[in-house]
């Protein structure tokens, strides 16, 4: 990492080339740190090994090898003066060898922590925020361990790792399934998190620069359907204060303790006794914060940007209310069809306040992220109203 704090300005000319940042990963999130990173005038290098990936597509430069490729990784460092991430699953020894000649944030030591839910949660404790009772379960003693605490039941089995969207899940009901779950998921390293009655999810978005400076966005309300994220819903006044305050100290307290430099989304269960415990975190920008896009006077792209570049970070002001609805490959295709269609674009966009984004996949499949819809509006029944509507001409199930 460099230790110059000086600010890495767009256009500027190093070693003759423009002010280059690069990104690890193809996919829609850094497909749109892309677009943030060209408003601003920077030259973008994307590492993903697919010719057709989101973010490959519209940078200056898409280097399409392996994440753990020698001469991929020497390449994106030649064209970047800074790194960084755009999925959880980068590999950790591909960002600690950029970081040893690159800015690289966020660190490979942040990634690495968010990407096993063992030492996540052992952070989180750490840093004094409250999460599920759990278990990590790496060897037969500590499936016996978990077996004989009652207080872990009934739970959710979940792989220590790689685990996104409510994969690699079970539940267990009982102690005496807990074997075979493990089984189900073959025995890899796995963590028995309590399964709590939760009256509502949020997560908020906290960036935090080199110089330890922290800003954040405004809570997001957040609905899953089939461990997805489909809904967000952003008004200022829908979620008590007292929590809100909350969900803010705590992620920032997160952010701190891992020295984070960048964005990162933090996500949280608000329970039925209005308990606050945090669930887990993404060391990116977040499906739930994409309403930043066209509801706050700058995105958690800009956000991320800023962050990696030494930029002054602003706080950001929500302007709208917003909803955000997840446009899932399962809409191009109308019911017991398997042909693709395009869904009714043109009449949705006759709705005020609607802002199509599309990720330039090529193929829609159930259950893939293919873009998101973000209706702002000037109070949050206007935007409700909007949003059912969508609804309705897409075929989602309204909220
Ligand atoms: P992923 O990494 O796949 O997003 P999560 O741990 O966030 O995994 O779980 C996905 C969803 O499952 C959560 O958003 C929540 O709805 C539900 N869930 C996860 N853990 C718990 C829990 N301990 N108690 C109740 N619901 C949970
Ligand atoms: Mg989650």
């Amino acid at each position: 990492m460099t230790s110059s704090s000086k600010a890495l300005l767009p256009g500027q000319n190093i070693n003759g080339q423009q002010t280059t940042l690069g990104v690890m990963g193809g996919g829609q999130l850094g497909r749109m740190f892309v677009h943030s990173a060209q408003q601003m005038g920077y030259f973008t290098a994307v590492l993903d090994p697919d010719v057709s990936s989101p973010a490959g597509w519209v940078s200056h430069y898409h280097i399409e090898t392996d994440y753990l490729d020698e001469a991929g990784l020497a390449q994106l460092m030649q064209r970047s003066v800074a790194i960084t991430t755009e999925f959880e699953n980068v590999p950790a020894p591909a960002l600690y060898t950029l970081g040893a000649q690159r800015t690289v944030a966020p660190s490979a030591r942040a990634v690495a922590i968010a990407q096993n839910r063992v030492k996540e949660k052992t952070h989180f404790r750490n840093c004094g925020v409250a999460c599920a009772a759990f278990q990590a379960i790496e060897s037969e003693e500590q499936l016996n361990l978990a077996m004989s605490q009652a207080d872990l039941f009934p739970g959710i089995l979940k792989t220590a790792s790689m685990g996104y969207d409510g994969k690699g899940q079970i539940s267990v009901n009982h102690p005496d399934d807990l074997p075979q779950a493990w089984q189900a998921l073959k025995k890899v390293d796995a963590i028995l998190e309590k399964k709590l009655a939760l009256a509502y999810e949020c997560s908020v978005i906290v960036v935090r620069g080199f110089d330890g400076q922290m800003v954040h966005f405004p809570i997001q309300k957040n609905l899953h359907r089939d461990g997805i994220l489909a809904v967000t819903e952003v008004d200022p006044g829908a979620i008590e204060a007292t929590i809100a305050d909350q969900v803010i100290q705590s992620a920032k307290a997160i952010a701190q303790g891992l020295d984070y430099v960048g964005v990162l989304c933090v996500e949280f269960f608000v329970l039925e006794n209005n308990q606050l415990v945090v669930n887990e975190m993404a060391p990116r920008p977040h499906n739930s914060g994409h309403y930043t896009m066209n509801a706050c006077d700058f995105s958690q792209f800009d956000m991320q940007v800023r962050s990696l570049t030494r930029l002054p970070l602003v706080q950001p002001r929500q302007h709208s209310s917003a909803i955000m609805l997840n446009l899932l490959g399962d809409l191009w295709f109308k019911e017991n069809e398997e042909i693709a269609k395009t869904p009714a674009w043109a009449e949705l966009l006759t709705l005020p306040g609607c802002h199509l984004h599309l990720y330039g996949k090529l193929e829609p499949r159930k259950g893939r992220k293919m873009g998101h819809l973000n209706i702002t509006g000037p109070n949050s029944s206007e935007v409700k109203a909007v949003a059912l509507k969508a609804c309705a001409i897409l075929g989602i199930q309204a909220f």
